[in-house]
């Protein structure tokens, strides 16, 4: 039986990239090693990161003032780097928008020394749609203001990226880095955990522009942005494998044809499960039209016990991982870069076997 992985992440990888790390696996390039046991300092792992690194700048079109920093602990540790690195004794300003968002809002919150705001929110109807925002609400004297790009759980994204004017935007992009069309320009800094779209756990990438490192060494170094910059991410050992496993993606998506052709990919992959979903009269989005998420697309029926049916019945078929996050309940199918489009079209066929059986 086929089996189709809609995690959220750990996600799914390409069906390539895990064949070429297997046939390199026990022996990488002639090294009688895995790349597993080479040293981060030998010139094969030099020219694995560097090669990563470039991948990327193509791939997000990166510009030369921008530093790629691969480092660990997740996107979660960049909550609290963040506004570590930036706003102490200053303003942070935050957009909550869900799960995620506040996650990150309350990591600055925990910061005595960082002054919060919470901006804009979409709370009034549940995270249901992204909050516009306008220049005449950012605080022209902020250090930065945070959004998070796509909420995982609540299945929203940003169609457009709001002009925050001097004020560099930081965004966690964890759920939709190289799915979208975003432009690294408009950003200061973006961080994304691998697990979804770029690779295995243990590895987070952090783009930033170089006039936003920080001038003064921050107490901890390796949460220092200017340490982990200077030192090329080789402060520490960084996590080898997942480098090599995220450039191994970055090459797979370039053979593809980069970026713009993923979006065009995604969007037909989450339109079949959204126009699926809207014709049904079992199956309901809970998300504004507007601002549904092409890779995570939370779905649902009127009632727990049906949802609950549904997701067994899906697992029996080989759909994994359809479950939806444990705060939020009925289903979620996430549709990273490495998800095929036939595992979409039998979902929604199975859908609509479920909706003639129980309907
Ligand atoms: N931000 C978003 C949008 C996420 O989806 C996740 C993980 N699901 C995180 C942050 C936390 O990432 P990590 O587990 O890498 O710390």
């Amino acid at each position: 039986m086929t089996i189709y992985n809609f995690s959220a992440g750990p996600a799914v990888l390409p069906g390539p990239v895990l064949k070429k790390a297997q046939e390199e696996l026990l022996d990488y390039q002639g090294s009688g090693m895995s790349v597993m046991e080479l040293s981060h300092r030998s010139s094969l792992f030099e020219d694995i990161i560097t090669e990563a690194e470039n991948l990327l700048r193509k791939l997000m079109d990166i510009p030369e003032n921008y530093h790629v920093l691969f480092l660990q602990g997740g996107a979660s540790l960049q909550f609290s780097s963040v506004p570590l690195n930036l706003a102490q004794n200053k303003k942070a300003l935050y957009v909550n928008t869900g799960s995620w968002a506040k996650k990150a809002i309350a990591a600055a919150q925990a910061i005595p020394s960082v002054n919060t705001k919470v901006i804009a929110s979409s709370e009034d109807k549940n995270f249901t749609y992204i909050p516009q925002i306008t220049k005449d609400q950012i605080d022209q004297d902020a250090s930065y203001l945070h959004i998070t790009t796509n909420e995982t759980i609540g299945g929203i994204s940003y169609q457009e990226i709001p002009d925050t004017g001097r004020v560099p935007l930081v965004a966690d992009m964890s759920s939709n880095i190289l799915s979208n069309n975003y432009q690294v320009k408009d950003f200061g800094i973006i961080y994304a955990g691998a697990q979804k779209n770029i690779g295995p756990a243990g590895l987070t990438v952090v783009i930033i522009r170089d006039d936003l490192l920080n001038e003064q060494s921050l107490f901890a170094p390796m949460l220092d942005y200017r340490v982990q910059a200077d030192s090329h991410s080789m402060y520490n050992t960084p996590p080898t494998f997942s480098i090599y496993m995220a450039k191994l993606v970055f090459e797979w998506l370039q053979d593809l044809g980069g970026v713009s052709q993923m979006v065009k990919y995604n969007q037909q992959k989450s339109g079949l499960l959204y126009d699926a979903i809207d014709r049904s009269n079992l199956f309901q989005s809970p998300v504004n039209k507007k601002d549904r998420s092409l890779t995570n697309i939370p779905f649902l029926t009127a009632s727990d016990q049906l949802n609950q049916e549904f997701i067994n019945a899906a697992q029996r078929q080989g759909f994994e991982n359809l479950k939806g996050h444990r705060s939020v309940g009925g289903m979620r199918a996430s549709l990273y870069n490495a998800f095929p489009l036939t595992g979409v079209k039998r979902l929604v066929d199975f859908m609509e076997e479920f909706e003639k059986a129980h309907g």
